[in-house]
This record gives structure tokens, C-alpha cells and sequence, in this order.
């Protein structure tokens, strides 16, 4: 079977009422980045990241995979399909997608603030102050801040590597070190870009740009790969 490596960006949840940040005003539901997503917020204020993490989980809980979720799941009954979301919902998993590899880890667990392995299930929506890993420490939400390291960031590479269809849906490209994993891609393999705003990439060979939402985009182009 034929391996196709997906690449999602908050743009596939958009219709599902997740918001990306960088399409409006570069705020994430009102937020500066820095003062939600970074280990330095977390040092200030712990309370406000965790709230502000507490009420994107609510928000993830609620929502529901949409068309486009749903028929990159449909590939699998032709093809090896890997999914390598930037997401940090789990929206790709609910729709039925068996193999997906969260880059920014994946809001639903929660992690030790002292040692970033240790994550655990999560009861219902919240993460209260208070509540410990195994070691003592304030546990947070399971996902990577800017600032840190992306641990499976090699992992991902190597699986781009070995693509023979490649699909980026959703994403900006302004985040590194993921908008970095098109280039390990074999130049001979048709990469193809869903998004209303395809963005600018610089990589060698065919690339198929189709301007069009997630809803719209995604299953027309999985029809087509069905039928191959
Ligand atoms: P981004 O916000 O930088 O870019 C979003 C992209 O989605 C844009 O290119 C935009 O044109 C496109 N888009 C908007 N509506 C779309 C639609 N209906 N269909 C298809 N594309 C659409 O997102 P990014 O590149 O993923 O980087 C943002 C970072 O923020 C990621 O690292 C991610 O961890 C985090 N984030 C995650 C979520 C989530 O988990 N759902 C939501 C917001 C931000």
C-alpha cells in the first residue's frame, strides 16, 4: 500500500469551532501567545495558563469532527496513512483515524511541569491547581509551548521521508520546527495544499494547490485518491 503523510494545522478544526490565531488578529481567543503559551507565562502566572488551557479543553470536549476529519480517516481503507497534526485536539482520532502523531502534544492529558513524559488521562474538562504527577509537581496541560522542545519532531521528519503522497491542510507555516517537515518530503512526490490562504512553501517539484476550505478541499481530494 501506498504511504500518504498528512500534515494538519488548526485550520482542519476551524470548521468544527476551533479557532486558529493567525487568521483574525494574531491573539488565540483573545490571548497574546506569550502570555498563555510559554514557559515563561507558566513561571508568572500559573493560574491564568492553566485556566486559559482548562477552557480550550472545554471548548475541544464540545466540538465534533467535521467532513474533512472524517475523510482523511476514509483513506485508510486504501492506503498507509500517517496524520502529523500541529493540533492539539483530538478531533482526528474521534472521526476514526488510527495512526496520528501529535507535534504539540495533545490537550486532553495532562504533564508533569517538571518531566514533560509523564502524562496521564485527564478527568473531565479541568486541570485544578493542586493536582500532582507522581513526583510532586503542579501538573498542566500535555502540550509543547513556544520556546520548547518538540520531542517528536525526528519522528515526524523520518516519516515524511518515506511518503509517496504528501498533503498539508490547514496550516500557515509559521510555526517551525513543523513548517520545516515539507522539505524532507522526496521532491518526485506530489505534495498537495488545502487552504483558503494556500501559504508560501519552497520545495522543488509538483505541487498542487487547492484553495478551498477543509470541508470542501479534503473529501474532493480523497474521492479522487479512492478511485486511484
Ligand atoms: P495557524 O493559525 O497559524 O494557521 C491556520 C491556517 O488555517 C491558515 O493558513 C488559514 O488560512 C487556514 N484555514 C482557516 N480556515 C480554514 C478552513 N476552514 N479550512 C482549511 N484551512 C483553513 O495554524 P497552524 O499553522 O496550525 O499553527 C498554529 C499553532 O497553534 C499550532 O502549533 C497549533 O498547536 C496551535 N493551535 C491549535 C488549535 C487546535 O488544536 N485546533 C487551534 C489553534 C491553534
Amino acid at each position: 500500500m501506498k504511504n500518504i503523510v498528512i500534515l494538519t494545522g488548526a485550520g482542519i478544526s476551524a470548521e468544527s469551532g476551533l479557532k486558529t490565531f493567525r487568521d483574525s488578529d494574531g491573539l488565540w481567543e483573545g490571548y497574546n501567545i506569550e502570555d498563555v503559551a510559554t514557559p515563561e507565562a507558566w513561571e508568572h502566572n500559573p493560574v491564568r495558563v492553566q485556566q486559559f488551557y482548562n477552557e480550550r479543553r472545554k471548548s475541544v470536549l464540545e466540538a465534533k469532527p467535521n467532513a474533512a476529519h472524517y475523510a482523511l480517516a476514509a483513506l485508510e481503507e486504501k492506503y498507509t496513512v500517517t496524520i502529523i497534526t500541529q493540533n492539539i485536539d483530538d478531533l482526528h482520532e474521534r472521526a476514526g483515524s488510527t495512526n496520528v502523531v501529535h507535534l504539540h502534544g495533545i490537550i486532553t492529558r495532562s504533564q508533569s511541569s517538571v518531566k514533560p513524559e509523564l502524562t496521564y488521562p485527564i478527568d473531565g474538562w479541568e486541570i485544578k491547581m493542586g493536582e500532582l504527577c507522581e513526583l510532586g509537581s503542579q501538573l498542566r496541560a500535555h502540550v509543547v509551548w513556544f520556546g520548547e522542545p518538540v520531542p517528536m519532531i525526528e519522528h515526524a521528519a523520518a516519516i515524511c521521508v518515506g511518503a509517496d503522497v504528501f498533503m498539508l491542510v490547514g496550516s500557515s507555516l509559521a510555526v517551525y520546527p513543523a513548517a520545516g517537515l515539507i522539505g524532507y518530503v522526496d521532491r518526485e512526490v506530489p505534495k498537495y495544499i488545502i487552504d483558503p490562504n494556500i501559504p508560501s512553501v519552497n520545495v522543488k517539484g509538483p505541487v498542487i494547490k487547492i484553495q478551498e476550505k477543509a470541508t470542501v478541499g479534503v473529501p474532493a481530494l480523497v474521492n479522487e485518491l479512492l478511485k486511484d
